[in-house]
């Protein structure tokens, strides 16, 4: 089975077990974790902010996130597919009382005008007042695509003049940074508050962090508390972090190639996938235009031993490259899709669990 579905699936490596194997650990909560301290500090530095807090999911660090840059009422601004709107469960209202407004996008990317137009008008008694503008990099329902960094900047700017907070969902800031050369911390100094997840591309079985500055990360501190993710001797896991930045980020550059070499492979075979649109480890597949619903295409792909996930848009689907698929996967993957997609007479059963592109 070629599993292509997410990054989420990466496995541990036998290298990053014997780092969490080996791992000295204290209690977290009383700050005596040396491992933890260890893998706060270097994550606060290559996200170019002060300090960072080690989470169990990077769905916490963004809610904590809005939770310390809004009160109740406020208003979030966010693309329409972000993370934090479609996937988070509503996280936003449920956990700050915020407001979402959706910015409509194809690649994820917004515009400086579309935040001018949607910022709510200061001092109006009649609407929530915008309070934050959350980013995504790579954004994951615009299938994997980079925001550069001049136009982000720009983007950033017009939020500020409004007096707005900014938030970074950087789960996988490390994917765009590999794939653009821009330093992540050249991102991560732009926001008030930044997101990145080691359970993706960078193979962890679990873990995130968020970074701010002090003053900011004491209060994510609190609701890290509050939310109930304050843990004990999580050393073990953090050490995995650790070997996370040591090994892990250099190497995504070959999932960038694979996606780039399936993107292509998949377009000579005529199907429909831009590949100028994979600009990191995601390739988007509109099996609409091929006259397939999402979920029948899904089956097919199954039956030919191909597992991929729906994608934020309708009838489109989604190939993840991670560290476990290598590139004889690749080569397996340009034969068997198409073969898949184009077979007519296999029956097929629907699966009665969506992949949704997570
Ligand atoms: C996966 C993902 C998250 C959430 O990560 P978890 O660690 O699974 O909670 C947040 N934002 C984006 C863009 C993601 O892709």
């Amino acid at each position: 089975m070629i599993d292509l579905r997410s990054d989420t699936l990466t496995q541990p490596s036998a290298g990053m077990r014997k780092a969490m194997a080996e791992a000295v650990v204290g209690d977290e909560q009383k700050r005596e974790d040396p491992t933890v301290i260890a893998l706060e500090e270097r994550a606060a530095e290559q996200l170019g902010q002060e300090e960072a807090v080690f989470l169990p999911t990077a769905t916490m660090a963004n809610q904590i996130a809005l939770r310390i840059l809004s009160e109740p009422g406020d208003e979030v601004l966010a693309e329409a597919t972000a993370h934090v709107f479609r996937y988070e469960l509503g996280g936003p209202a449920v956990h700050s009382g915020l407001a979402m407004k959706a910015l409509p996008t194809e690649t994820g990317i917004f515009s400086a005008e579309q935040v001018r137009d949607a910022v709510s008008l200061p001092g109006d008694l009649h609407t929530a007042p915008t309070r934050i503008v959350c980013f995504e990099n790579t954004h994951n329902g615009g299938g994997g695509r980079i925001w550069p960094l001049d136009h982000l900047r720009g983007v950033v700017g017009e939020a500020r003049r409004h007096g707005l907070n900014v938030h970074l969902d950087g789960a996988r800031l490390m994917n765009a940074s590999v794939a653009s050369g821009v330093p992540a911390a050249d991102y991560g100094r732009e926001f008030d508050t930044v997101t990145l997840c080691l359970s993706k591309g960078l193979g962890c079985p679990l873990g995130a962090l968020i970074v701010g500055s002090r003053e900011r990360m004491a209060k994510a501190r609190r609701m890290k508390h509050l939310f109930g993710g304050a843990m004990r001797q999580s050393g073990i896991v953090a050490a995995a972090g650790i070997y996370a930045f040591e090994h892990n980020v250099g190497r995504l550059a070959e999932d960038h190639e694979h996606a780039r070499r399936l993107g292509e492979g998949l377009a000579e075979a005529g199907l429909p996938v831009d590949p100028d649109q994979v600009e990191t480890n995601f390739v988007l597949l509109d099996v609409g235009r091929l006259g397939l619903p999402a979920d029948e295409a899904v089956a097919r792909l199954r039956a030919e031993n191909v597992l991929l996930s729906f994608a934020s848009r309708k009838d489109v689907l989604r190939a993840v490259t991670h560290l476990d698929v290598s590139a004889e996967d690749i080569e397996q993957a340009i034969e068997r899709i198409p073969r898949a997609l184009a077979s007519t007479d296999r029956p097929v059963e629907l699966a009665a669990d969506a992949p949704t592109p997570c």
